[in-house]
């Protein structure tokens, strides 16, 4: 069926970011259990706690508007597989952890955009009880990103680093 108001178009946001996190509940334990350092490592599992009370909210949205939209988010799907090549193509420690940090910031600036025009929506669609709970996740959003920015900048990278100059210094 084709979406012809703007409303339905909501709900077929809603549907598509159920998706996503539904896929991240999937993929954040392999994320959590790959990284070395442990600030990173509890990042992860933390947001894996917030990730599915996120579905929760997603739930409650979908039985206010009455909405039964099924959609797969192919987008996610492809941010997790490009983290799972990471997974598979880097050699775990502070590298990977570099590497497992710029997949995650791909996926929460992701999640940034598609709640940040979902709530947008809802907002023109006067649906107030439904922009809260966005607006609540979007800020989780939000401090995740900046907590993995945080972990890189403050050690992760310098740390991935070293890994490099430690092998070149071997080299020579
Ligand atoms: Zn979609
Ligand atoms: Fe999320
Ligand atoms: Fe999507
Ligand atoms: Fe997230």
């Amino acid at each position: 069926m084709k979406i012809k108001n703007f409303e339905q178009l909501l709900h077929h946001q809603i549907a598509d970011l159920m998706s996503a996190e539904t896929q991240l509940i999937e993929a954040l334990p392999e994320m959590a259990t790959a990284a070395t350092s442990k600030d990173l490592k509890k990042a992860f599992n933390d947001h894996l706690k917030e990730t599915k009370n996120q579905l929760k909210r997603l739930e409650q949205i979908q039985q206010e508007l009455k909405n039964s939209d099924k959609t797969t988010c192919k987008a996610m799907k492809g941010l997790i597989a490009e983290g799972s090549e990471a997974l598979k193509d880097v050699e775990p420690g502070h590298v990977l952890d570099a590497a497992l940090i710029g997949a995650a910031q791909r996926v929460e600036h992701y999640e940034i955009a598609a709640y940040g025009t979902a709530k947008c929506h809802a907002q023109m669609c006067g649906l107030t009880k439904i922009v809260a709970l966005l607006e609540e996740t979007l800020q989780e959003e939000g401090n995740a990103d900046k907590l993995l920015t945080k972990i890189a900048t403050s050690h992760v990278n310098q740390e991935a680093i070293d890994v490099q100059m430690a092998a070149t210094s071997t080299k020579k």
